[in-house]
């Protein structure tokens, strides 16, 4: 079993390597080799991604849809773009991007692929709760690998079972006699399972809520006694299976994740015990919006349409040329709105956020259903990325906070 300290324990110096500690949030992190790979300048992390970049996206994205197979590809690009470093503090060699930059980097990777949009989503969500309630020694032992690409971070929060609200958690985190803890659960839709070099484990940790936790401070997502975990994809206890087939987002390596007596010592905690649910809560007022996925599916298929009234001739015809116009400015308005989410200027950022994907997925799903109708029979062929992009649009609505969820976390105050 790992000691309680072992991320910040200093090994002695012995001639030979201190042997790799599984439980350790980097197993094969020792003094020296911290030191040692401190070494290598990085070049500075872009905000956005390259033309080469989407390029290579967009090439990979047909046959990961095709095979249903996780985009090791995609993922492989994501990290020598360096776009894994968006969100991480210049402080640790990240490009501190804000959410403003973090939606605009998302909606172009999902014009190209939805896919590895949400991985690519999902790892800068963790980043960023990293960021937020990481002691130092996380952050100077995490962000750097995230920043550097080394490590694809994954949220591993939802179980069947557990409702959208993630309220009814069966993944419990108990006390073990060195300090540590010992998790066991299954969780399942894990984005970048089997690919993620660490994961965000949410675990309901006391079985009975804190007394200070009365039913009127309910946030609506998660539950009073929930705490989050680093733990890595090497752990012996944290098993990944992505034989989950999925309609849509095919390449993202959303998938099962189990862990079994998975003991980890205390610094893979993030944030205090039993204090979760109010780290979720927390994180619509970031800014960063899934709508920013459903805005960049939303121009592609808009982008298709245009290629088909260009090569077809039929920008002669005025019906036409206002059915584009009518989408564009359905794009554009989704645009706007997570823009505005991520400027997080209006009165209630938060707020601004759910309404954001709200807006956006609804907008993408209807934009994605016009331009198939437009293309006619072209379209209704199966190989036509426009019914990979409706395939794509559909599961932004049901990733989290799901969209029922949203309306649900809006309403809750008048029903108070
Ligand atoms: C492509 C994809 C990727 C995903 N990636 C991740 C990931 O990386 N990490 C992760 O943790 N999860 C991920 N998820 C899961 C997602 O976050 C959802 O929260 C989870 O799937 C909810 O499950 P459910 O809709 O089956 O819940 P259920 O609770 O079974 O919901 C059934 C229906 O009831 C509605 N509903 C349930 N509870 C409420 C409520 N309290 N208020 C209003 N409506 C409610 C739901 O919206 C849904 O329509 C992903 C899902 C998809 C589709």
């Amino acid at each position: 079993m790992g000691s309680a300290d072992s991320l910040t324990a200093v090994r002695g110096s012995t001639l030979s390597p201190a042997p790799p500690d599984p439980y350790a949030l980097d197993p094969h992190m020792t003094t020296g080799s911290r030191r040692a790979g401190r070494a290598a300048p990085l070049a500075p992390a872009p905000l956005l991604p390259s033309p080469e970049v989407l390029s290579r996206l967009a090439a990979c994205a047909e046959a990961a849809d095709r095979s249903g197979e996780p985009d090791r590809e995609a993922v492989a690009v994501l990290r020598e773009s360096r776009l894994l470093a968006l969100v991480v503090p210049k402080s640790h060699g990240g490009a501190g991007a804000d959410a403003v930059a973090l939606n605009s980097c998302v909606e172009q990777v999902a014009s190209v692929n939805a896919s590895a949009a949400i991985m690519l989503f999902q790892h800068c969500a963790v980043t960023s709760r990293i960021v937020e309630n990481g002691t130092p020694a996380q952050h100077c032992e995490v962000l750097t690998k995230l920043a550097g690409g080394q490590w694809l971070a994954a949220s591993a929060w939802s179980e069947s079972g557990a409702g959208a609200d993630k309220k009814n958690l069966s993944t419990l985190a108990h006390r073990t006699p060195d300090g540590g803890w010992l998790l066991d659960g299954a969780k399942s839709f894990t984005t970048s399972a089997g690919l993620a070099d660490v994961y965000l484990v949410l675990a309901q940790s006391q079985q009975e809520p804190p007394a200070s936790a009365s039913s009127s401070r309910d946030t609506g997502y998660g539950a009073a006694g929930q705490t989050f975990f680093l733990i890595p994809g090497e752990h012996p206890g944290l098993l990944p299976d992505t034989s989950l087939r999925l309609t849509g987002m095919r390449g993202s390596a959303t998938g099962f994740v189990s862990v079994r007596e998975c003991r980890v010592p205390d610094t893979a905690r993030l944030g205090a015990p039993g204090v979760a649910a109010s780290i979720i809560a927390r994180v619509r007022n970031s800014g960063a919006t899934l709508g920013a996925v459903a805005v960049g599916i939303a121009q592609a298929a808009l982008d298709a349409a245009h290629e088909h009234a260009a090569r077809r001739g039929l920008y002669a015809h005025q019906a036409v040329r206002h059915r584009l116009v009518d989408l564009a400015t359905q794009v554009e308005t989704a645009r706007a709105v997570v823009e505005r989410a991520g400027r997080r200027t209006s009165a209630d950022p938060g707020l601004t956020t759910l309404h954001s994907k709200l807006a956006a997925s609804a907008t993408a799903e209807r934009v994605v259903a016009d331009v198939a109708q437009f293309l006619g029979s072209a379209g209704y062929v199966e190989t036509h990325p426009i019914n990979r992009f409706g395939r794509d649009a559909r599961a932004v609505a049901l990733m989290g906070p799901t969209n029922d969820l949203c309306k649900e976390l809006v309403s809750l105050p008048w029903n108070r």
